[in-house]
């Protein structure tokens, strides 16, 4: 009895030194991993900090378990900002403006132009100083500010490409313009009448530069497009008059005839059952004619200037939102006639 009792005894001793023994081994693991660049920590971190950001957005930031709770910043490849020019200056103007490759680049205020080396520096000159006109002209036409980045760096992209028919386009950074040596041709021919106006201080790019000044508001399509067009007929002097009418629009067509088109309808893509694209635009001009009509120019401005509020905000709804809660009227009844927008109501 007395045997089996001290057997029991030493077994639980055995037992407990076992498990003594597991638990240093355990602490001891735990004590090397926590051993960071050569660091011994006596207390180890068991939760991530606050945060690991360290600024650099060529780094990716992260921290978690089996980082054991340590931050760690791995490089992104490639990153804009990193000075070491992985991409091309379009895309990362302040990492690659030094070796541009086909480009080179003329700068003034917040205005950058990048063009292809194949074009003169006098055509990318004469695109810096219509910029430089268009910003403060259509600021005070519009009543509002350039979207936040671009008040800081406005790029305007002279690319040589290949197509058929060359056109510009606004994009977050700004405008670019694609042309084939046809066109850099012809503008080039062109070019008195530029510099002729550019010295008169003409805007002559207020459709594009329209379509930047409310590129990150819940603007729809057409509506970016009337506006735009309501910027070119009715903040310069033109010899281009389109009427906006009950049924249609009157003016010079497509077709270079004076007559009355019925309104195309708004909720569909433009050049649908192949009509010109223009009178598209046309009518989403009238849009805003009428508004301009019944509620005086001011109106057309405090919308745009609604819509700027709700910058970024993609989800408002162009005419519940902004149009609707301006003029303290809906008018989508007479909208869905005439231009066919709304969609639904
Ligand atoms: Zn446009």
């Amino acid at each position: 009895m007395r045997k089996l009792l001290l057997i029991l005894v030493l077994i639980g001793i055995l037992l407990v030194s076992g498990c003594v023994e597991q638990t240093n081994k355990l602490s001891s693991e735990k004590e090397n991993k926590g051993v960071i660049k050569g660091e011994i920590q006596k207390d180890v971190q068991l939760s991530c900090p606050d945060s690991c950001d360290d600024e650099d957005r060529c780094t990716m930031d992260y921290c978690f378990e089996y980082t054991n709770f340590q931050c760690r910043h791995d490089d992104i490849i490639p990153c804009c900002g990193n000075n070491v020019c992985e991409e091309d200056i379009i895309s990362c103007f302040d990492d690659c403006k030094d070796n541009g490759g086909d480009y080179n680049y003329i700068s003034e205020n917040n205005v950058v132009v990048i063009y292809n080396k194949k074009f003169s520096e006098e055509v990318a000159k004469d695109y810096l100083q219509d910029t430089l006109i268009c910003i403060p002209y259509l600021k005070d036409k519009l009543k509002i500010d350039l979207p936040e980045p671009l008040k800081t760096r406005f790029m305007f992209i002279l690319k040589l490409i290949d197509i058929e028919h060359p056109f510009s386009f606004a994009t977050s950074t700004g405008i670019t313009n694609l042309a084939n040596m046809k066109s850099y041709e012809n503008r080039l021919k062109k070019d008195d009448y530029f510099k002729e106006k550019i010295k008169e201080g003409v805007c002559l790019n207020l459709h594009e530069m329209t379509h930047v000044f409310v590129s990150m508001t819940p603007i729809p399509q057409w509506a970016n497009e009337g506006l735009a067009t309501y910027s070119e007929l009715e903040f310069q002097e033109n010899i281009l008059e389109i009427e906006c009418r009950e049924r249609g629009w009157y003016g010079l067509d497509f077709y270079g005839e004076y007559k009355e088109h019925p309104y195309s309808n708004l909720s569909m893509p433009r050049k649908q059952y192949g009509e010109p694209g223009i009178h598209w635009y046309y009518t989403g001009y009238c849009f805003w004619g009428y508004i301009k009509e019944k509620y005086g120019e001011d109106t057309v401005i405090k919308i745009v200037q609604e819509l700027k509020e709700n910058e970024n905000n993609y989800s408002a709804d162009f005419f519940k939102d902004i149009v609707n809660k301006v003029l303290n009227e809906d008018i989508t009844k007479i909208t869905k006639e005439r231009f066919g927008v709304p969609m639904k109501e």
